[in-house]
């Protein structure tokens, strides 16, 4: 019992630590990740739709450059285990299938740093 549905990396520039780094991209159907291989910051998408959509559809303008991969993902809806048109953006996550057409749409929810970016915080002394 599994319910990931995408899993992939994107090599690019980080725009939290700007070193070319892997992206690792993580898209479950309540949720979606990108997080930053090297400095740790996420991002957090979650659902706002899902739907048989024309391709584009939700394929917005974002504030930096959206990437545009083709993931091997299943279908939840066609069942069909094939390549996905996986769009992110600044403030989007899409994942559409080319085989029926049914798209996750993602809204950018939050943003957290997944190693500790603060040094000294959290480390009370007892004296
Ligand atoms: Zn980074
Ligand atoms: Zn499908």
């Amino acid at each position: 019992m599994h319910d990931r549905f995408i899993f992939t990396r994107h090599k690019t520039t980080c725009y939290h630590c700007g070193t070319e780094a892997d992206q690792v991209i993580k898209a479950v159907p309540y949720q979606a990740q990108v997080i930053c291989a090297h400095c740790g910051a996420t991002r957090v998408f979650v659902p706002r739709a899902e739907e048989v959509s024309p391709k584009g559809a939700y394929t917005r303008i974002g504030c930096f450059d959206v990437w545009e991969l083709e993931p091997v993902a299943q279908c939840r809806n066609c069942d069909v285990l094939g390549p996905h048109d996986l769009f992110i953006g600044c403030n989007h996550f899409t994942a559409r299938c080319r085989n029926c057409g049914f798209t996750h749409f993602y809204k950018f929810n939050l943003e957290y740093m997944g190693q500790c970016a603060i040094p000294g915080l959290g480390e009370e002394g007892t004296g």
